[in-house]
């Protein structure tokens, strides 16, 4: 079968990139399938697609916010019906189980309905002025056209936390796919068209960061950025942002604590930290990558932990049972065996995988197996980076204090959670566990599309997505109307 060349997305045309150059995007699970040839974009593509951006702006921003609302809506129903078809591409391009993959496009699904909502609200305030006859309020302003860098690990649900609010509120858009999962990324451009987007209002440039990103935020008619992905390139990105001063939403890595006390129910927080730390192959922001044990526990959670996680089945994310799918490129394979090696320095005990797996079925992709280290110190490497893989470390303590300094000494905050039956140890947790999320007697992962979600320190530099991105995506317009027909001086004019 001949392989399907794409290319970008511009003004409502597919166009192949200026420099004709494509690249490869794979199967993890077996690179001799081939998913599709995508544009290696470069700086005269982002051009491209920001002026086709600017040009739509002026006519979507004027169409009635419920009636942008209303693409939103038919995109989400219409996702409903290519869920399945959706689900097994995204399998394809980037490994994680049809399970999952099915609960990425359903993530799309319900931002879209949420969103959508939005078109009816879009609040603003009313407020008093502090004169006579005149009347002040504030409304949400769009931005102008957004760029918008993704990440692989959730191709579509990702693109729809940003694509979404930032078209409800009136913005265009120029995305720059993940070079792993352009698809995802495609397929979800082509519903929102399909639901009736005008050309234009969307605008997707495939390629690889430096040459395909760096320009879209560098691109003077670019109004913000919003970037989800490793913190190293979130430092990047800002910095070149900040010479044109754009505002940047930024969502990066995290090393998430769950915390184990002795009251909690071992058995659901066994089920709880083997879907945290190996769901997605613990490709994901908010992975459960350190366990903290209470002492009077540990031996026996310790146990039994592995022993499940040994008997996990690791394969292709399409064939029916395997639990845990590739890692997503060599990269990541590389990444993980560096820290496994890094980790057995510092002297923590390897107590089950601790390697890729390349054997027989797994021959021809990136798989690596699930891996739990022991003996862990809060001040080791393993302890505090992210490896974004199916690693995960147990550390032991003895007192809540103790726990809540150990999960918060590192340079993350995404996600937290605490298994205790003890309400007031979850208020405590609630209260100083420095994190943009905390679960009780639940695993890191799991978020809704209704809630803030973001991360402190070195996750995230203060926006969110879900419930408060319309924050990043509107601008306010301060209102005064004077109906005295007098010029009425302000306050601050009129002192004595
Ligand atoms: P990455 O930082 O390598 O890449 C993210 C995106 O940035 C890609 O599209 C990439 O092409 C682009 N990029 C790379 N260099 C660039 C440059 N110089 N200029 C502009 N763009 C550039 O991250 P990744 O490997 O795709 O994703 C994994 C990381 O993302 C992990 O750290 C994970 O924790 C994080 N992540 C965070 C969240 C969150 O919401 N906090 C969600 C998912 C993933």
């Amino acid at each position: 079968m001949s392989t399907k060349t794409y290319q970008n997305l511009i003004g409502g045309e597919w166009v192949a990139p200026r420099s004709g150059k494509t690249f490869r995007n794979v199967n993890p699970a077996d690179h001799r399938d081939v998913v599709g040839e995508f544009p290696a974009s470069q700086a005269e593509d982002v051009a491209l697609a920001v002026a086709a951006a600017r040009k739509a702006f002026a006519t979507w921003r004027l169409v009635p916010a419920p009636k942008r609302a209303e693409i939103l809506y038919r995109t989400g129903q219409l996702l409903a019906e290519r869920k399945e078809q959706y689900a097994q591409q995204m399998t394809r391009e980037m490994g994680k189980v049809l399970a999952e993959t099915r609960g990425d496009v359903q993530e799309a699904i319900d931002e879209a309905y949420y969103v959508a909502g939005e078109g009816r609200r879009l609040f603003g305030q009313t407020t008093p002025s502090e004169l006579a006859n005149k009347f002040a309020m504030s409304v949400r302003m769009p931005v102008g056209v957004i760029g918008m860098i993704a990440p692989w690990n959730f191709p579509m649900a990702i693109p729809s936390w940003k694509l979404f609010p930032a078209l409800v509120a009136g913005n265009t858009c120029v995305i720059k796919p993940a070079e792993d999962t352009p698809l995802s990324t495609y397929n979800l451009v082509q519903t929102l068209m399909d639901a009736g987007l005008p050309p234009g209002v969307v605008n997707i440039v495939s390629g690889f960061g430096p040459e395909a990103g760096a320009p879209l935020v560098e691109h003077p008619d670019v109004r913000a950025i919003s970037f989800t992905g490793s913190s190293a390139v979130g430092a990047m990105v800002a910095q070149r942002a900040a010479a044109t001063f754009k505002p940047v939403s930024l969502e990066m890595g995290g090393k998430n604590a769950m915390i184990v006390m002795e009251d909690a129910n071992l058995e659901l927080a066994l089920e709880g930290a083997l879907w945290g730390a190996f769901g997605t192959t613990g490709q994901r922001c908010t992975a459960t990558s350190r366990i903290l044990l209470h002492r009077s526990i540990a031996a026996e959670f310790t146990e039994k932990l592995v022993a499940r996680a040994a008997a996990l089945k690791v394969g292709n994310g399409l064939h029916p049972g395997v639990e845990v799918g590739p890692q997503v490129n060599e990269q990541q394979i590389a990444t993980s065996a560096e820290y496994v090696a890094i980790a057995l320095a510092e002297g923590a005990k390897l107590l089950t995988g601790g390697k890729a797996l390349t054997e027989g079925d797994y021959a021809h992709g990136t798989f690596f197996a699930p891996t739990i280290f022991g003996a862990v110190r809060p001040e080791m490497r393993i302890a505090r980076e992210e490896v974004f893989g199916p690693v995960v470390a147990l550390l032991e303590f003895d007192t809540l204090e103790e726990a809540f300094a150990i999960a918060n000494s590192i340079e993350y905050g995404l996600s937290t959670s605490l298994y205790s039956r003890d309400v007031n140890r979850a208020f405590a947790a609630i209260r100083d566990l420095e994190a943009g999320i905390t679960y009780i007697n639940a695993p890191t992962i799991g978020a809704e599309v209704h809630l803030p979600f973001g991360g402190v320190k070195k996750t995230g530099n203060g926006h969110r997505e879900g419930l408060g991105a319309l924050d990043f995506y509107t601008t306010w317009k301060s209102v005064y109307v004077d109906f005295s027909d007098r010029l009425q001086r302000a306050q601050i004019d009129n002192a004595e």
